[in-house]
Parts: C-alpha cells; structure tokens; sequence
C-alpha cells in the first residue's frame, strides 16, 4: 500500500488515476476523504497521530502534497494557495541582496513580484532572453536562477540541463516554473534543477475552478527548509481545493494528450492563414502564440469568436485566447515587453479539449468575418 511502492512499479497514467486510491485502511475509501479538522488530538503528551493543526499538515493535502513529489519526481511537495505563493515560498529561502538571473520573457505576475522585491531592496535581478544570456550572466554573486521554459507568452524553450550545469558550478539554486509543459512533457529536477514550481490553477488542476499552486524540491534539505517557511508563513492550500486539484490530476494524461493534438492542428491550421504573421508554437504542450499582420483588427477578431472564450489564463478544458498586451502581461511596462518581442499585435491561446475541427473552424469564421 501507498506511494513507495507504486513509485517504483506502475506507470504514470496509472500512478494519476489512482492518487488517493489504497490509502484508507480504516474505510477503503477510493477517494480521498476531505478533512476540514484544522486540529487534532493529542493521544497523551508529547504524543501525536503524526497531525497537529492543519497549517502544518493536513490528511488531505498530504495526499496531494506526496503525489506531486512523485509526479515531479522530487523529495518533497507542498501545495500551496497559488502559484502566486509558491513563487514567493521560494524567493522566502535568500538573504537580503541576493542577485537572481531570471527569463525576461516571463508570467507577467512573477515579474510584477520581482519588481515589488526589488524596489524593497530585497534582491537584485538580471533578466535574460536566451541560454547563452543565462550562461554568461550566472556568476559566484548569483544566489539562484528562475527559468521558465517555454518562455511565457513568446514559446522560446531553453535548456535547464545546460543552465543547471552553469548554475552547479556557481552553487546557485536553479528554480523552474513548470507550469506551461506539466511534468508530463518535462521533469525539471531530472535535468538539474533544484526546485520545480506550478500555478496549479492551470494544467494539474485543468479545470478554470481552482486557484493552487506547487512546489517541488529535489533534494530533502530544501524541501524541508521550505516546508518550514511555508507552515511559517501559512499560504496553504485549503482541504477542499486539495480535493479539487487531486481530483484534477486523475485525468491529466487524458486531458494533456488533447491538449497538444489541438495544440497541433490549432498552429498548423494559422501558419497557412494569410492575416497571420507569425506561429510560435514549440511542438509541445497545449500553448502556442500568433501574432497577426494588423494588429487593429485584434478586437473585432476576439469579438467573432464562438467556442474560444477571450479570457486570461490557460490549461483548462476550455479553449482560451489572451491579449497578453492588456491582460497577463499588462504590468511590464510597454517599452519593456516590446523590446523582446511582446508587441501588440500578439494573440495567445491555450486550447482546451473540444474537438479539433471546431475550434478550427471558429478560427475560420472569425478571419472570415474581418477580411
Ligand atoms: C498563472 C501563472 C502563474 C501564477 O499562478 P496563480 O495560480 O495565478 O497565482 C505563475 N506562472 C505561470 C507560468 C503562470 O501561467
């Protein structure tokens, strides 16, 4: 019974369905029970049932906290309240004055936080665009490096095996936002990196109905320490959404499979559409960009579409279409995004689960109706 032994013999399509599954001894429960007590007694003093109050550990959580370090294949998981909070769980771990090398193209929300930290004196950050910018700026000042990979929204990939090994010889923490390719498409830790973290909100969860967030350390000595800052701290994930998001990563396989044959078909079917400029789409995953020819037509092209929802976000069953330039990315400043290629004429799409030929076809009778 339980996670050792299924680590090592079954694959990880069957290890998701069954998350929580053989766990319940006392019910056989097949799903995960959602434990709302935030305390629990005390057999007699200095005893303990292994949980205390809930901040600290949670029956629920734990069961989802343990097979995101399965599935990320690290020492230990922690669910946090958002991505949001794992990023900042992260940042809680280096003094005052830390140099951090970070993607210049990146979630608009972690850049914003950046910002914030930075003009608090906290720590001071380098941003480059590509891996040969990531090799040349880490140095013995770098405390740690934070690679997304693919770049969010312009689709640039990197090698984290590369970075870490530069990163290795500097002794910094190498720091992967995992959120676009899931640990289905690519295991950060495997390649080097120390730490992986999620918005959860997005693939794991897969639902729009969730906001949660992930962290996985590779080795235990980390892990711990962030386990420590984040029972300190308190951005948990709740009972109930711990639920949700084990409830979500059952059907992760399934869901990232149609992810990307939409991916796919969505980014051949623009390349040959003569209002597109440019696809930017990595061949993986269920993200991809365009940027079209005029970029005037943008609000009456969003406006035609019938089965994509203009909305911000990604990874759920429903397909989504974003203007970074006003929504996800509306917070770096416009002389900034320009200058590395996040121009207004840029549209990004996470594509959900519908069939192929009708999120196709909506594409169509939009450019239709704007030509
Ligand atoms: C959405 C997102 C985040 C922030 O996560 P929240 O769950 O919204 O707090 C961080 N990184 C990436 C790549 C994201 O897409």
């Amino acid at each position: 019974m339980g996670y050792e032994r299924q680590r090592n013999n079954i694959q990880t399509d069957t290890f998701l369905a069954q998350i929580g599954n053989h766990q319940n001894p006392m019910t056989g429960s097949i799903n995960t029970p959602i434990y709302f007590s935030t305390t629990y007694e005390h057999p007699t003093l200095g005893e303990s049932t292994g949980y205390d109050y809930t901040r600290t550990k949670n029956p629920t959580r734990e069961v989802v906290e343990n097979a995101l370090a399965v599935l990320e294949n690290g020492s230990v998981g922690l669910a946090t309240s958002s991505g949001m909070s794992a990023v900042q769980l992260v940042f809680s771990q280096f003094p005052v004055g830390s140099q951090i090398v970070a993607s210049r193209d990146l979630y608009g929300g972690s850049y914003r936080y950046f910002k914030e930290i930075e003009k608090l004196g906290m720590y001071q950050f380098v941003y480059v665009e590509d891996e040969a910018g990531f090799e040349k700026a880490i140095s013995a000042q770098t405390a740690a490096v934070f690679i997304e990979t693919p770049t969010n929204p312009l689709m640039t990939e990197v090698s984290i095996e590369k970075i870490a090994a530069v990163a290795k010889r500097y002794k910094a923490q190498v720091i992967v936002d995992n959120t676009f390719y899931t640990p289905l498409i690519q295991k950060p830790l495997d390649l080097g990196a120390d730490v992986v973290i999620h918005s959860a909100t997005k693939y794991l969860g897969g639902h729009n109905d969730l906001l949660a967030g992930a962290v996985v350390a590779r080795s235990k000595e980390i892990g711990d320490l962030l386990a420590y800052q984040l029972n300190t701290t308190g951005a948990v994930l709740s009972p109930f959404d711990s639920w949700l998001l084990i409830r979500g990563l059952k059907t992760l396989s399934l869901r990232m499979e149609r992810h990307e044959k939409n991916a796919q078909a969505v980014a051949d079917y623009l390349i040959q559409q003569p209002l597109v400029k440019e696809v930017m789409y990595p061949g993986r995953g269920g993200m991809l960009s365009f940027k079209l020819k005029d970029h005037q037509v943008i609000k009456d092209f969003l406006k035609q579409l019938l089965i994509f929802t203009f909305a911000e976000s990604l990874g759920g069953v429903e397909s989504l279409i974003t203007y970074p330039t006003t929504q996800t990315h509306a917070d770096i400043p416009q002389n900034v995004r320009e200058s590395y290629g996040l121009t207004p004429d840029l549209l990004r799409v996470s594509t959900g689960i519908e069939a192929s030929e009708d999120l196709i076809n909506d594409l169509r009778q939009a450019f239709e109706a704007i030509k």
